[in-house]
């Protein structure tokens, strides 16, 4: 097939193709001149009226075990939900997907945004309901409010010691207000649901497929598979029911270090495989538990280290013993310090795919910057533009002047790294369209939050740019060979937008809609 007449961004510089031919799902020429050559006897030609192109985007750092999870649930993210008594009316007149279960969850509340200025409590919930219980993840997973019944059924009392590197909120009497801060905690109740048959999770899984392809999104990095059980084999199955994007599996280090299992070339190869381990090293800036060199401002509290250096060491040694990558999540500079001191002078242990990924990466220091620059193994660094574009008000709070100055530094991690990339973290952030690669490429271009404050603009990058780190540099950063680039030899997978995303007005950019997603020289999805 001879594709003509497009402005085709081809994943790298601000220069642009015209036409290309596709022969048996990849890329055959790509014309960069508006010379078109004669069609072969029989070639189909299809002329796109001058519409823009670009590879299929990916997606390195998404959540799709915990959408299909999701799927049920409440969802309470900003915009639609922006206060406590809009929490508790979501919740209360929520249609129930599962009359027989007798668990409410939700999902996505953003309490920074609320004007009652203070978290959601069990009281709240109680609101809802206080016969059946009720459990909510934070738009950042990292938190969770649960109602009264559910702390019963967990047996959370005043005299609950808190978890490990984890806390159980607590009011003014001491008794537990109904927030889990951080994992530990959050399985507390979490643990409690009972939990859905395969069956099920196979079919939430496959009813992903719209999602990905209306937003023209063809790979991507699951870091955090264990939100389902078997995560590789339930996947699998869905992708036999319907389409899935190319996925590569980061069970959490926590979910498999009992019993770690040993990998096969089968488990790290096809179109669902597993891809790495994932290790929670910090907590999150929306609740201050990132972990920092200086303290948060007006206080002498530094955040949470979540893991011991020994799970450290030990999620390393099973990356290296299996040939698959170690992505930590590190957002505070003290976090990214030590894996850096860990890592930056040890040998690498998959050739120029980074054995190490740094994952939201928020502070760091040009510094810092240098040390994964000449770091002996290669180090890709993941971030995110959705986080201060969605989250500005805990920014504007956790973070000091000079912590702000090195904020999410794209711009210098396009310039320095080879191997880094925007991602979306979806759905742990506080936007309801999290993974619209758009919102996210106009926030990398003006660096505007949803409240018009602009953080660090020294750091925006043009929209190519924005665009590579959706594309070919995010190819670098995990293993999706022949993907992130209109070139000879690559998968023809693309997406046609609806708009010159490269000259309209940087305002509208996230306005930008994906018009078809072809996958493999077949097109999947029409608008
Ligand atoms: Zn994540």
């Amino acid at each position: 097939m001879l594709v003509h007449n497009a402005k085709v961004f081809t994943g790298e510089g601000e220069s642009f193709a015209f036409a290309f031919r596709i022969e048996e799902g990849r890329f055959t020429w790509v014309g960069t001149d508006e010379r078109v050559p004669e069609p072969a006897p029989g070639e189909e030609v299809l002329d796109l009226g001058g519409a823009t192109v670009l590879p299929g985007l990916l997606d390195v750092h998404t959540h799709p075990a915990l959408m299909a999870s999701l799927m049920d649930a409440v969802v309470v993210l900003p915009p639609a939900v922006s206060s406590i008594d809009e929490m508790v009316e979501a919740l209360k007149g929520a249609e129930d997907p599962e009359p027989d279960d007798p668990w409410i969850e939700g999902h996505g509340y953003d309490d920074s945004r609320f004007p009652e200025h203070r978290s959601p409590n069990r009281h709240d919930l109680d609101r809802v309901s206080d016969t059946r219980p009720i459990f909510v993840r934070r738009c950042d997973v990292h938190t969770a409010v649960v109602n009264s019944v559910a702390l019963e059924m967990a047996g959370i009392t005043r005299d609950t010691p808190d978890p490990p590197h984890a806390e159980i909120g607590r009011d003014a009497e001491g008794e537990p207000d109904g927030l889990l801060l951080e994992p530990n905690a959050i399985d507390l109740v979490y643990g409690l649901i009972p939990s859905v048959p395969d069956d099920k999770r196979i079919s939430r899984m496959a009813r992903l497929d719209q999602h990905f392809l209306e937003r023209g999104i063809v790979a991507i990095g699951d870091l955090a598979s264990t939100f389902s059980p078997k995560p590789l084999e339930l996947f699998r199955a869905a992708r036999e029911q319907s389409w899935l994007p190319r996925l590569g599996l980061y069970p959490i280090w926590e979910h498999i270090k009992d019993n770690p299992p040993v990998l096969s070339d089968e488990d790290r190869s096809g179109e669902v495989f597993i891809a790495g381990v994932k290790i929670l090293l910090d907590g999150a800036y929306s609740n201050a538990t990132a972990w920092t060199n200086e303290p948060y401002p007006g206080t002498c509290d530094h955040g949470i280290r979540t893991t011991s250096p020994e799970d450290l060491a030990d999620a390393a040694a099973w990356a290296r013993a299996n040939g698959v990558q170690l992505a930590v999540h590190a957002m505070g500079d003290a976090a990214i310090d030590a894996v850096l001191d860990e890592f930056a002078d040890e040998e690498g242990w998959l050739g120029d795919l980074p054995s190490v990924r740094i994952e939201h990466s928020t502070l760091f220091s040009p510094e810092m910057i240098a040390r994964v620059r000449d770091a002996r193994m290669p180090i890709a660094v993941v971030s995110h533009t959705i986080f201060f574009f969605a989250e500005y008000k805990s920014y504007e709070q956790n973070l000091s002047p000079e912590q702000a100055r090195i904020a999410y530094p794209i711009r210098s991690f396009h310039t320095e790294l080879k191997h880094t990339a925007l991602s979306s973290d979806a759905p742990a952030t506080a936007h309801s369209d999290a993974d619209n690669v758009f919102v996210s490429v106009q926030a990398a271009v003006d660096r505007r939050s949803w409240t018009g404050a602009i953080l660090n603009p020294d750091e925006s990058v043009t929209v190519a740019q924005a665009l590579e780190l959706y594309t070919s540099r995010a190819a670098t950063c995990m293993a999706l060979p022949g993907l992130g680039r209109i070139e000879e030899g690559y998968e023809a997978s693309f997406v046609v937008l609806d708009k010159d995303i490269f000259t309209i007005p940087t305002d509208d950019i996230c306005r930008v809609h994906v018009r078809e997603t072809w996958v493999r020289g077949q097109r999947e999805y029409v608008a």
